[in-house]
C-alpha cells in the first residue's frame, strides 16, 4: 500500500495532510531517512514524528477496562475509545470492540479492525469461554452451580435455554463464572433469576488470555501468540 494511503488508513490525517507530511519530512525510516510517497519500507521501520507507527491493520488490541466507562463509540460520558490514542478512531477498517461489557462491569476486553478474527472470536462454534469474577450482595444458596451446568436455565424474555456454564464458589458472596456465550446483561441476570444481586463484575480471562501486566485503563496489541490463547 502506497505510504500516502496507509498513513491515512491509520488515522494520521486526510491524504492530502499525508502528502504534506511526507513532503516536510516528518515520515522517516528508523535511520533518520526521509522516505517518499512511494517507500516500499516495512510497517515497523517506519515513523511518523519520530514515533513508530501505529499497530498496522488487523491489530487486535487487550484492554483491561476500569468501571465507568461504555463500549459505545458515541454515547455521553466516558468511552472505552478514549483510552486509546486519538487517532485510533480515525483508522480505516474502523477499530471495534469483540463484544461488550457494560458500564459497571471492569476487564478484559478485546477490539480489533478485523472484522475475520471479529467473527472468529463470537461465532457460537468457536466456544470461546468467558471468566467472570462476580462479588455478590447475599450469599449463594448452594443450588446455583447445577442451575447453571444445566443447560435448561432460561432468562426473563428469552426462548432459548443459556448454554451450561460452570460457576466456581469462591466464598460466601464470591464467585467465578465461565460462560460460553455473551447475551445482553448476562452475568447479572443469571444470578438476579436466583434471588441475588450482582455488585462487583470483572472479566478475567477470555480463553487463556488474561490480563497479567496490563494496569487497568491500559491495553497491548496481542501478538501472535496472544491471539492463539483465545481459541
Ligand atoms: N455479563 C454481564 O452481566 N455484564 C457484562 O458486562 C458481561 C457479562
Amino acid at each position: 500500500m502506497r505510504l500516502v494511503k496507509l498513513l491515512a488508513n491509520l488515522g494520521y490525517g486526510s491524504r492530502k495532510e499525508m502528502q504534506q507530511a511526507i513532503r516536510h519530512g516528518w515520515v522517516t525510516d528508523r535511520q533518520g531517512n526521509r522516505l517518499k510517497a512511494d517507500a516500499k519500507t516495512p510497517h515497523e521501520e517506519i515513523l511518523f514524528d519520530d514515533e513508530p507507527l501505529d499497530p498496522a491493520q488487523g491489530v487486535v488490541i487487550l484492554m483491561n477496562k476500569p468501571l465507568g466507562y461504555t463500549c459505545s463509540t458515541k454515547d455521553q460520558g466516558r468511552l472505552v475509545y478514549d483510552l486509546l490514542p486519538d487517532r485510533f478512531r480515525m483508522r480505516k477498517p474502523v477499530l471495534s470492540t469483540i463484544g461488550r461489557l457494560d458500564k459497571e462491569t471492569s476487564g478484559a476486553l478485546l477490539f480489533t479492525d478485523d472484522g475475520t478474527f471479529l467473527h472468529k472470536v463470537i461465532a457460537p462454534k468457536s466456544n470461546v469461554p468467558k471468566v467472570y469474577d462476580i462479588t455478590l450482595d447475599r450469599p449463594l444458596k448452594g443450588d446455583e452451580a447445577a442451575l447453571f451446568a444445566s443447560g435448561e436455565m432460561m432468562l426473563e424474555s428469552e426462548d432459548k435455554h443459556l448454554k451450561p456454564a460452570e460457576l466456581e464458589v469462591l466464598g460466601e458472596t464470591q464467585a467465578r463464572l465461565t460462560l460460553h456465550e455473551g447475551r445482553y446483561h448476562q452475568v447479572r441476570r443469571m444470578f438476579a433469576a436466583t434471588g441475588n444481586h450482582v455488585t462487583v463484575l470483572s472479566r478475567s480471562r477470555i480463553g487463556a488470555l488474561g490480563l497479567d501486566g496490563i494496569e487497568e485503563g491500559s491495553w497491548q496489541e496481542l501478538s501472535e501468540d496472544g491471539k492463539a490463547l483465545i481459541f
